[in-house]
């Protein structure tokens, strides 16, 4: 009765896609998932309108310490591919900016789909089954969960990441790994706020709700997006991305008025200086960002004392200060407001073309569990259909 030819562990994104890939190539196809609804994730994600794809999601956009393994799934299932489903099933979608592809409505509907999408091809979707453990003997695998034992002799990990406690997000992807002898690239939480240490709590807290567009940039990674100061630290578009690439310790830089550079700046001032006048450079400034901002980056890197005796160095100083404002951020504000976590399975020991573990046929691994990450805007979830659709094909 309870036997299967694929159990996936997840009903989440990745999973529905599998299994219905599955199921429509004869599966009969079993998913287990621990909450009571399925794809709790989507229901929250892009603000409860679920930024779906995006139409240029390529393998750029994503960060995995294996580069080379996105690209066979991304080429193979494309965000055109992930929109023709959302056409057949009537609903309406916008792009917001950038190629991010938005539901008009609630995202509730992307979950109906993937659920309507796998019932009419035979999938079994079991809610309500926290699974804790998978035996695995003579081929095939099985898992207990509310007192009834399931098998099958393939089995589909998609148990997403570590983001998002509250929503249930649990580690058994990990521990699987470790039992089937994979490594763990080391997770960490992603695509969330940084936060300030004390220096920057002092010099910004009362700062928080300004938002503008600014430029930064962490090691070789920089990008141009809108910012958000908040109460512990800084957050928005900008900041999410930029957490996908920074390691504690490291060092952000933001330009505050990315239209201009340090020497474009540092020119002006001193043109500023000769004709004898801050008030030209303060207005000049506080058209282009919020005044109570420029106040305290600015005003407060020109010291006192007349204009006209502000030395070079100052100058520069005050340039440096807007255009390449640079600070350590104390951490990140971690898994219960990262919208993703970084690192999981290594990839190394995953065959791109199927997602199934190379040394353990049978077994697969697919979406965030592993070691791949996308950026803000849809890439996450195009990873998650691209990764399912590629195992949905081989289980
Ligand atoms: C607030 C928020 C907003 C987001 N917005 C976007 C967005 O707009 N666009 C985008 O591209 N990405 C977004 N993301 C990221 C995106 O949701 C994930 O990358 C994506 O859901 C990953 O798909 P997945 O199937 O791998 O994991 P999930 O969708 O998380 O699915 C994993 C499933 O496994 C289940 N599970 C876990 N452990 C067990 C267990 N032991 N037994 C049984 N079931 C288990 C979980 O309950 C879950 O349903 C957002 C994330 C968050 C938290």
């Amino acid at each position: 009765m309870n036997s299967y030819d694929v159990m996936i562990l997840g009903g989440g994104a990745a999973g529905l896609m599998c299994a219905t890939e599955a199921a429509a190539r004869g599966r009969k196809v079993l998913v287990m998932e621990q909450s009571q609804k399925p794809a709790p994730k989507i229901l929250v994600s892009g603000g409860g309108r679920c930024n779906f794809t995006n139409l240029h999601a390529k393998p750029a956009n994503y960060v995995s310490t294996n580069p080379a393994f996105v690209h066979h799934a991304l080429a193979k299932f494309t965000p055109k591919d992930f929109i023709a489903i959302v056409k057949a099933a009537s609903i309406p979608y916008h792009e917001k900016k950038d190629g991010q592809l938005f539901c008009d409505r609630s995202a509730k509907a992307i979950i109906e789909l993937l659920v309507s999408r796998g019932e009419s091809k035979g999938v079994t979707l079991l809610l309500g089954q926290k699974v804790e453990e998978v035996v695995h003997a003579d081929g095939s695998f099985s898992v207990k969960s509310n007192g009834e034992t399931y098998s099958a002799p393939r089995l589909v990990v998609a148990t997403g990441g570590l983001s998002w406690p509250q929503l249930g997000a649990s580690d058994l992807g990990f521990k699987l790994a470790q039992q089937f002898g994979l490594k763990i690239i080391e997770p960490s939480p992603a695509l969330v706020g940084l936060a300030f240490a004390e220096k920057e709590m002092e010099q910004f807290k009362d700062l928080a709700g300004i938002h503008l567009r600014v430029g930064v940039s962490c090691g070789d990674w920089k990008m141009v997006e809108d910012i958000m100061i908040t109460h512990k630290g800084l957050s928005g578009p900008v900041m999410l991305n930029a957490s996908l690439y920074w390691k504690p310790g490291q060092e952000i830089e933001v330009n505050w008025v990315p239209e201009f550079n340090v020497e474009s700046t540092y020119e002006k001032l001193k043109k500023d200086k000769a004709e004898g006048g801050r008030g030209k450079f303060r207005v000049w400034l506080s058209e282009r960002i919020p005044r109570r901002l420029a106040e305290r980056i600015a005003w407060n890197a020109e010291a006192r004392g007349a204009w006209s005796a502000l030395s070079d160095e100052r100058l520069m100083a005050l340039a440096k200060a807007i255009h390449a404002y640079r600070f350590i951020p104390a951490d990140t504000f971690g898994y219960r407001m990262a919208e993703v976590m970084r690192g999981g399975v290594d990839t190394r020991e995953i065959s791109r073309e199927t997602m199934e573990v190379k040394k353990v046929p049978g077994l697969f691994f697919i979406g965030e569990v592993l070691d791949v990450t996308g950026q803000l805007g849809g890439f996450n979830f195009q990873w998650a259909w691209a990764s399912g659709f590629s195992a949905g094909q081989a289980v």
